[in-house]
């Protein structure tokens, strides 16, 4: 599990995991049948339950869950087994029991935060390293453009070819570098949205617009309209947007065409992505939403990237409860189908 999903859940939900499942496994000794009421009596079996709920609560929630889960623990079964019988045993060897149930839950507890907190810290890296990977790179690609504009100016083509060279190489880098930063903000859930209303039309033919004159000779068409106005983040559905259509022309050969459908229903809208390109085995048609995973096509053919942009954007169609789905065959092409309600 990944500190994103600690760190993502509200107090509430942490230290009331940790409270939900203290108390259901000792009900669930406290109903057992008789006959193995006297296995709570045992307490290697009892200090196991403590580890379980302990490790379960700090892993859920980190080191406070972690130690709620330990003085619950410790306190029931202090009340409720080991004073039971009391008359069998010392009561200076129930403190000692209960003193190392209490040092057992503490190092759990302690351990998983050092394991959450060393998951911080390195997403901070990646952070801090990428943000400051951006701004030379922006420079450079501020003095590249400049350079085409002056190159061009004086006619030099063979050089005005190197400075468009290096701003494409400078694009991709910060294509990369948004990338590995979008999916750290995921993962510690800094990831933000905007709420903002938004025709989806307009946004697609836009992005179609973009790519068009990037990819000089690529067929695109578009048909349909949704004629919808939705309510999500603009700049983040059209980065999903702007990932299946650049997918669908990087997976595809350069004569095929990439045919973009919208299409509105009662709630939301649909928009398809198909390409007539390399496709993707279907063992292989869940494992690529996954961060990093590429297809064995992909990694075979040398073809550029990261593997992260469809887990980005199934992060984002996640967080506004649409669907992102791909029916595909190997060699014939894939469709990509997006749907995104209307209010999510
Ligand atoms: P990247 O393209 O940088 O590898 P993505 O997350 O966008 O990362 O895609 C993950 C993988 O899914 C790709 O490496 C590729 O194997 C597969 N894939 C995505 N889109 C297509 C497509 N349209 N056709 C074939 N394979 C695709």
């Amino acid at each position: 599990m990944k500190l994103a999903y600690f760190q993502k859940r509200n107090r509430l939900k942490r230290y009331g995991f940790s409270v939900i499942v203290t108390t259901l496994l000792f009900s669930l000794f406290i109903l057992l049948p008789k006959e193995y009421l006297t296995l709570i009596n045992n307490q290697t079996i009892s200090l196991l339950v403590l580890i379980l709920v302990v490790t379960a609560s700090s892993w859920y929630g980190g080191l406070g869950p972690g130690l709620l889960a330990t003085f619950l623990t410790t306190f029931i079964n202090y009340f409720t087994i080991l004073k039971i019988d009391s008359s069998s045993h010392p009561e200076t060897g129930d403190l000692f029991i209960t003193f190392v149930y209490i040092i057992v839950g503490f190092l759990i507890s302690l351990i998983s935060e050092v394991r959450y907190e060393a998951e911080f810290q390195k997403d901070e890296f990646i952070a801090m390293a990428a943000h400051e990977i951006k701004n030379p790179l922006n420079t450079i690609k501020g003095y590249a453009c400049l350079l085409q504009k002056k190159i061009k100016a004086s006619g030099k083509n063979k050089i005005s070819e190197y400075a468009d060279e290096i701003d494409t190489q400078a694009d991709r880098l910060l294509e990369l570098i948004n990338d590995l930063l979008d999916v750290t903000k995921i993962e510690v859930g800094k990831f933000i949205y905007k709420d903002e209303l938004f025709d989806l039309d307009s946004l697609t033919e836009e992005i179609i617009n973009h790519q068009r004159i990037a990819n000089i000779g690529k067929v695109i068409t578009l048909t349909g309209s949704t004629h919808k106005i939705i309510k999500a983040d603009r700049y983040r559905i059209g980065q999903v947007i702007t990932n299946l259509l650049t997918n669908a022309i990087k997976y595809s050969p350069q004569k095929s065409p990439i045919k973009i459908r919208l299409k509105s229903k009662k709630d939301g809208v649909i928009l398809t992505v198909k390409d007539y390109g390399i496709g993707i085995p279907r063992p292989e048609q869940k494992a690529i939403f996954k961060h990093f995973y590429r297809s064995q096509r992909t990694r075979q053919r040398k073809i550029e990237g990261l593997g992260l942009g469809l887990f980005i954007s199934s992060q984002i169609i996640k967080h506004y409860r649409g669907k992102l789905q791909v029916k595909s065959t190997e060699t014939r092409g894939s469709t990509f189908c997006l749907e995104v309600p209307k209010n999510y």
